[in-house]
C-alpha cells in the first residue's frame, strides 16, 4: 500500500528505504524493502515535442533568447517556453 497520510509513512519508521527504477526509466518508486510496498511512484512524463509551427507547419527553430520561432520569416509565430 502506497504511504499517502502521516500514519502511513510512521508504520515505515526505522524500516529500510530504497529509491528503484523500473523499466527503461519509465517509472522511479520509494520503497519499503522491509515491507516490500512502494511509499510514492512517479512515471515519467511524456516529452513535450514541439518541432512545427502551429500556423504554417514550417519548422521552428530555437532562438538565441530562449524559446522557438517559426523558420518562415513571414509567418513570425514565436513561442516562449
Ligand atoms: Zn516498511
Ligand atoms: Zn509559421
Amino acid at each position: 500500500m502506497a504511504a499517502h497520510t502521516y500514519k502511513d509513512l510512521l508504520a515505515h519508521v526505522g524500516h529500510k528505504i530504497e529509491c528503484v527504477v523500473y523499466g527503461d526509466n519509465d517509472n522511479v518508486a520509494v520503497e519499503c524493502v522491509t515491507c516490500g510496498v512502494v511509499l510514492k511512484d512517479f512515471d515519467k512524463p511524456a516529452p513535450v515535442i514541439i518541432d512545427l509551427c502551429p500556423i504554417c507547419k514550417s519548422q521552428l527553430i530555437d532562438t538565441p533568447k530562449g524559446g522557438i520561432k517559426c523558420s518562415s520569416s513571414r509567418c513570425g509565430y514565436w513561442f516562449c517556453y
